[in-house]
């Protein structure tokens, strides 16, 4: 009989679980909305999506090889340890995800970042299929980050590489959360292209404070030639340009891929950045770089980590 995995996507808003197929299908899928009172909450609504998951597959004769989780925040994967979780999801820090859910299911359990899952996804069924090199930007809340290598995963020391969205294009630029100044995410979140654009309104008294725009909206504004709006999305792609070239500098990827909420837009931002980056930096590395967005779309994550299970098997 062919097996199955169960993929697991953590976010600050919903969690969502599937039965996947080695091919990347969904066969069954159950979301719902992340619980809001701490860990041991979020514990217990993985264990009965579990249960859930794995009572449908036994109705279905279908068998389960594992599960993989894929959940914001540094992640030790060789422990499958959530070390420090997004802030996103209330106390979410120092848990043995891994150990609990291997006890509770009785299954191979593997745990990694959200963004580190989406790469998978997309190196196995997305825009970076057979790629060996490859750089993933994810653009929402904030900028995440996933880098594969000679075929590798970057990891590090502790699981915390490929925070692309904390390289700093501005040593004079805002002070981001994470303590240091002009970082990536300061230009390219859906939150930085917001502030960007209510700062530069509010200066010039067209909106209050109580009217500010969203992304989305800014990215309407500027279809319609609003001239702050193409300012934001200047600086935006810019950054976006800034951060790519010196990635590429560092480590001569055959693809970018982009995706993340800000990039449910449309291709265009993949397009302006090409555009942008092939003017900058070293010609030789810069010119074969192909620049796109991601293809796995609103299930990447889950597809990823469920993908896991025959990746590390
Ligand atoms: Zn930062």
């Amino acid at each position: 009989m062919k097996e199955h995995s169960i993929g697991i996507d953590i976010g600050g808003t919903k969690i969502a679980a599937a039965v996947i197929s080695e091919e990347g299908s969904i066969l069954h899928r159950r979301v719902c909305p992340t619980p809001t009172a701490g860990q041991e909450f979020v514990i217990e609504k993985l264990k009965e999506l579990i249960d859930d998951l794995l009572f449908w597959c036994q109705q279905a004769s279908i068998s389960v090889k594992g599960i993989g989780v894929g959940t914001a925040g540094q992640i030790d994967f060789a422990t499958g340890r959530v070390l420090t979780g997004t802030t996103n999801i209330k106390d979410w820090n120092d848990i043995p995800l891994r150990s609990v859910l291997t006890k509770h299911s009785l299954l191979p359990v593997w745990v990694d970042n959200d963004v580190n899952v989406l790469t998978i996804a997309e190196q196995k069924f997305g825009s970076a299929v057979g790629e060996k090199n490859v750089i993933c930007l994810s653009l929402g809340t904030g900028v995440g980050g996933g880098l594969i290598v000679d075929g590798q995963l970057v990891r590090g020391m502790f699981g915390a590489a490929a925070e692309l969205g904390h390289i700093s294009v501005n040593m004079n630029g805002p002070q981001c959360n994470c303590g240091f100044k002009g970082c990536l995410e300061t230009y390219a979140s859906g939150t930085a292209i917001a502030r960007m654009m209510n700062e530069r309104l509010n200066k010039t008294d067209e909106v209050q404070a109580d009217s500010a725009l969203t992304s989305r909206q800014v990215f309407d504004l500027y279809h319609q030639q609003h001239s702050t709006a193409i300012e934001v999305v200047n600086e935006m792609t810019e950054a976006l340009a800034f951060a790519i070239v010196s990635l590429i500098h560092t480590f001569n990827p055959s693809v970018v891929v982009l995706g993340g909420g800000v990039m449910d837009s449309g291709t265009w931002i993949a397009e302006l950045v090409n555009g942008k980056v092939k003017k900058l930096g070293i010609s030789s590395m810069v010119q074969p770089v192909r620049i796109t967005r991601t293809k796995t779309g609103v299930d990447a994550s889950v597809i990823g980590a469920a993908y896991q299970c025959w990746l590390y098997q």
